[in-house]
């Protein structure tokens, strides 16, 4: 069973020396726990699809310490994307860049691009600054189900399969990065996230020669972003979802209002969806928030969640 090592020097040290050996450890991020491997290593990295039963043409995300690693993975650091990195990194923002010949296809699924994010939680850029190269990390659950965002999720979820969870607390974000293909002119939003629609036309909007027709939110498809399917971070539960305002009927089964405070809503939502599991609840209502700002992409996690179920 997987131990709960506390991120003081010992406890990074022993998470460095594990992913050196090529193990797969509970590694804590802003957005959600991570399953993170060496990414130069193929075998600790198909170690990871193995553990979450994901299927191995589902890329990875490439976590770096520092912004100035992405350029070890791309063929080209384009203004655009240099911008948004400066703007957003560390932080919950990846961006889809042509990857070089460094690059480990284990990780891209046989692509020739590379999703690569710097995450903003000073355990996870501790432990990879130490392992001195990056580290690939799904999140930290068995494929298709509810996202970790406490090291005792991971526990529950996967202590059979691994060593160690570092204990990084509740992610503070709670949801998963926003995703961005910027492989081309213009910017697409594969996943959205904490970093919105909204800020990333503010950015857009500065640059010259740009416009805000540059950045689109169109619904990814599973040829431009694999993985990204129709019934994801489900909980066992049936969700029934409702907008802010509409009547219904409860039935006596429970209400979970994320139209409120929406960085609360996005903090608690996973938590939330598994305490369901845990009291073997088998339908819930669910109020969903309003779309704009982060309260898109709680509707989209909401939306996948309630397709599962
Ligand atoms: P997760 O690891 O669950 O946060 O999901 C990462 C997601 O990022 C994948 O399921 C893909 O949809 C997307 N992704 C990662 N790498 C690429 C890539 N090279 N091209 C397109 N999408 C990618
Ligand atoms: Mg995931």
């Amino acid at each position: 069973m997987a131990r709960i090592v506390q991120p003081d020097a010992a406890g990074i040290a022993e998470a460095v020396d594990a992913l050196r050996r090529g193990e797969v450890i509970g590694l804590p991020t802003e957005t959600v726990y991570g399953l993170a491997a060496d990414a130069t290593n193929d075998t600790a990295v198909r170690r990871i699809f193995s553990v979450k039963g994901r299927p191995e043409t589902h890329p990875l995300i490439v976590h770096v310490a520092e912004a100035i690693e992405l350029a070890n993975l791309t063929t080209e650091v384009t203004p655009l994307t240099r911008a948004l990195t400066q703007t957003f990194w560390p932080g919950p923002l990846t961006v889809i860049v042509r990857a070089n010949q460094k690059v480990s296809r284990a990780v891209t699924g046989g692509r020739d691009t590379v999703a690569v994010r710097c995450p903003a939680h000073p355990v996870a850029h501790a432990v990879i600054h130490a392992l001195g190269c990056p580290v690939a990390a799904p999140s930290a659950n068995r494929f298709g189900a509810v996202s970790p965002t406490t090291a005792t999720h991971v526990v529950v979820d996967l202590g059979n399969d691994i060593d160690i969870v570092l204990d990084g607390g509740e992610c503070e974000i709670g949801l998963e990065s926003t995703i961005i293909d910027c492989t081309s002119d213009s910017l697409e939003v594969l996943r959205p996230g904490a970093v919105t629609v909204e800020q990333l036309h503010t950015l857009t909007a500065t640059l010259s020669d740009s416009s805000e027709q540059r950045v689109s939110d169109g619904t990814a498809s599973e040829s431009r972003a694999p993985g990204m399917m129709q019934s994801h971070y489900a909980p066992r539960a049936r969700l029934v979802l409702h907008e802010p305002g509409d009547h219904f009927d409860t039935d006596g089964a429970p209400v979970l209002d994320f139209s409120g405070d929406l960085s609360t809503a996005a903090h608690t939502l996973y938590a939330r969806l598994r305490a369901l599991d845990a009291s073997h609840i088998a339908l819930a209502h669910v109020i969903v928030p309003p779309p704009g700002g982060l309260g898109q992409a709680i509707r989209d996690r909401l939306t996948k969640a309630a397709a599962g179920g």
